[in-house]
């Protein structure tokens, strides 16, 4: 009998609701474990709190001695929260958070003791991140970089710890981590899009990038998720046959949230209060047992650390609801997969949206250079953007017939569509005073505030424009957001440092008006972004085909598309904004492509050992009990037993071909590995990984699922999909 199976399924239909207390209003726990404004104030000089204004607002610097007020204000603050300890709280490029824990306490030379964390240790640490990865940077024998604060992202309470966000650089300056790129990115675009915002406003000082996150993952009860050795190491299932019922009755979306996973739900909302992330929409996905969190939309640098914070809470909460949370791309296969979509748009300090149409002609003149910049950048970078989406795990969904397609194009809907086919027909010159006005009235001053075709938009578009806002729908579940926001805030700093060169030479040398030399440089962008923007449907065939005569990219796999990040266009576009120097680009292309190919080979050496340790000798176990059936029946029947036996002999018979089929795969899926391991250039190594390691993958599994459609139920010991996706 598979105990261990069967058990887990018992557990988890015995399984109560934990209860929730949600007795307080959200309103009154939002932010309270967060060091926020109404803390500082509390806890802080007025010269400290000044000066980390000044320092979130205009990035100065914080003075020494007032990093030691701080401190002692923070640390008082914590301590009144229930912190014993603190940490540098920052996010390596392993994908999750990293942290080490230092208690406040320490004791004196006369043998006392006291609760200490001074102005130093808050601004900068060593954490001895020999292990963190690296590409290459720092040599192991000064294995040494450090972190240091963050102050614009406050630091908040999580558990018992204080957490102070940081970025991590090696000491010979080189960052060694999602955010400090990210910082840059922030700070390239604040500038090259307030240059260009000056020219409907000069009173603008400051465009901020704004994020809001759309988070799927799946929930799966933590007995049954345990007995899944692949679910466990690699976050999805290797194997196991698609259950009779799937998602073909659409009965999930959007229903009713089971009562177990609705606590889960209200518990990490509250802790999500608590942290000050604004957690507002919670709802079922398409998938059975799959769902979908999002927030209200922050400040770029806030937003992506609050996505790699939840992460993490979520983690922890589900535990204490029994719950394992699967954050990978294509948990299971023939299911939905999961993303994270990243809206993203650009606001001004004064709150205004960019990338929002208005009520006058002026304010959508600027909407349409900041949309039509923003497709452009898009169009001059699909393939860099492709690259910042690339992963071992999202290569199951990207162009696997499921949102969204491994071809990156803009869908803007047939409202604006209309207004750029307008543009792009503006004279090529000087304006007449009668086609500006014009303009102004029949084109521009007749995008709606509201763009409602927009609200029924193209699900099948990986970079969709939805109102307001471009949603890059592509990014995987598990990434961080941190990259691709990096890559899109580059592209469109560059983008519009280049339109404000081009509109300021028209003014300049030709003489024109700055709106005519505005409308010209737009035509020529409309012009040449065309062929990125796509309406259609972008799952079928007919689009490959068509993206393909039209030049754009169609990369299936990580190793292919990561060399975007390499090429020489990346390099340039980084250095000249000082986002990341060479060295760093690189660094950063060698860990993911290593990455890949180490996610390739423990999935190769999870499936042979599962297969060979579980299915096989399953297998001969029922094989084992078919023989004895069938030579009880000779003995009996004598001659006669054939006949009673042709079903018996034919399972007998597939059962041993199978398992020659799962033996040959695992032989020559080891001999793979052996050849790619054997190579010491890293992008080999991952394209042999690619091409001829993971193709055997789908061989070895297909037979795997035929023996667990022939096997005894009672026997079969790992837990089935149907279990999987459809206990509650
Ligand atoms: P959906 O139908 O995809 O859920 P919503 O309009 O509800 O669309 O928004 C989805 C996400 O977009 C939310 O996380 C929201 O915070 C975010 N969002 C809305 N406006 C902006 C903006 N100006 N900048 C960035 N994100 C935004
Ligand atoms: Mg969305």
């Amino acid at each position: 009998m598979a105990i261990l199976r069967f058990n887990a399924i018992k557990e988890s239909l015995n399984r109560k609701p934990v209860p929730v207390d949600e007795s307080i209003r959200r309103s009154e726990l939002f932010g309270k474990n967060v060091f926020n404004k109404e803390a500082m104030r509390q806890y802080l000089t007025s010269d400290s709190f000044d000066s980390i204004m000044d320092a979130i607002e205009n990035g100065s610097k914080i003075d020494r001695d007032l990093a030691d007020h701080i401190s002692t204000g923070m640390k008082e603050w914590a301590i009144s929260k229930g912190a014993t300890h603190y940490t540098h709280w920052f996010q390596p490029l392993t994908g999750s958070t990293a942290e080490k824990h230092d208690a406040f306490f320490e004791t004196t030379s006369d043998g006392r003791s006291i609760e200490k964390f001074g102005g130093g240790q808050l601004v900068q640490q060593e954490p001895d991140a020999s292990s963190l990865p690296n590409g290459g940077i720092r040599n192991t024998f000064e294995a040494r970089g450090y972190t240091a604060w963050d102050p614009t992202s406050p630091a908040f309470v999580w558990g018992t710890t204080l957490c102070i966000p940081t970025i991590f650089v090696a000491y010979t300056g080189e960052a060694l981590d999602y955010k400090t790129p990210l910082l840059k990115s922030i700070s390239a675009l604040d500038k090259a899009a307030t240059d260009v915002v000056k020219y409907f406003d000069k009173k603008e000082s400051k465009v901020i990038a704004t994020l809001g996150w759309e988070q799927e993952y799946f929930l799966v009860d933590t007995a049954l998720a345990a007995s899944r050795p692949d679910l466990m190491m690699s976050g999805r299932t290797l194997l196991g046959h698609a259950p009779a019922k799937g998602q073909q009755l659409d009965d999930h979306y959007f229903g009713s949230i089971p009562k177990r996973v609705l606590d889960f739900m209200r518990e990490l909302e509250k802790e999500c209060m608590l942290l000050g992330i604004p957690v507002k929409t919670r709802h079922n996905e398409v998938a059975p047992n799959q769902f979908e969190l999002a927030p209200i939309f922050e400040e770029a640098n806030l937003a992506v650390d609050h996505n790699s914070l939840i992460m993490d809470v979520m983690d922890k909460v589900a535990e204490r609801h029994y719950f394992k949370v699967l954050f990978h791309e294509k948990p299971f296969k023939d299911v939905n997969g999961s993303g994270k979509h990243n809206n993203w748009s650009l606001a001004t300090s004064s709150g205004s949206n960019l990338l929002s149409p208005g009520k006058t002609p002026m304010r959508n003149l600027r909407f349409l250079t900041f949309f039509v910049n923003t497709i452009k950048a898009v169009y001059e970078n699909e393939e860099l953007l492709r690259a910042t989406i690339a992963s071992a795990s999202n290569d199951h969904r990207l162009g696997a017939n499921e949102a969204p397609p491994a071809i990156i194009s803009v869908f803007i809907g047939s409202q604006l569509t209309k207004v750029l086919d307008e543009l792009e027909k503006v004279t090529d010159g000087k304006l007449s005073p009668q086609e500006k006005t014009d303009l102004k009235l029949n084109v521009v001053g007749k995008i709606p505030e509201i763009l409602l075709d927009n609200t029924d938009r193209n699900r099948t578009s990986p970079f969709a424009f939805t109102g307001n806002k471009f949603e890059l729908r592509a990014v995987g579940s598990t990434a961080n957001c941190a990259d691709p926001m990096t890559v899109l805030n580059a592209i469109v700093a560059k983008q519009l440092k280049e339109f404000k060169v081009e509109v300021d030479a028209l003014v300049k040398d030709k003489k024109m008006k700055k709106d005519d030399a505005i409308f010209n440089v737009l035509r020529e962008y409309i012009k040449a972004s065309k062929s990125v923007r796509f309406e259609g449907d972008g799952y079928g065939e007919a689009w490959e085909k068509e993206a393909k005569r039209r030049g754009l990219s169609n990369y299936r796999t990580t190793p292919e598309a990561l060399q975007a990040k390499i090429s020489k266009k990346a390099i340039d576009l980084f250095t000249e904004l000082n986002i990341m120097n060479e060295v760093e680009v690189k660094a950063r292309f060698d860990i993911e492509i290593e990455d890949y190919s180490k996610h390739i080979q423990i999935e190769g050496r999870l499936l042979g050992d599962i297969a060979r340790n579980h299915v096989i000798p399953t297998a001969i176990k029922y094989q084992n009990v078919l023989i004895k059936n069938v030579k009880g029946l000779k003995d009996i029947y004598g001659d006669q037993f054939k006949s009673m036996a042709t079903e018996q002999l034919a399972i007998i018979e597939r059962i041993s071909t199978h398992i020659e089929k799962i033996n040959a795969g695992i032989n020559n899926m080891i001999e793979a590995r052996k050849k790619a391991n054997h190579t010491d250039d890293v992008t080999k190594r991952a394209h042999l990984y690619c091409d001829e390691v993971k193709p055997y993958f789908e061989d070895i599994r297909y037979h795997c699922d035929k023996l667990e459609l022939l096997v005894d139920d009672e026997i079969w010991p790992l837990t089935k999909y149907r279990e999987l996706l459809f206990t509650k």
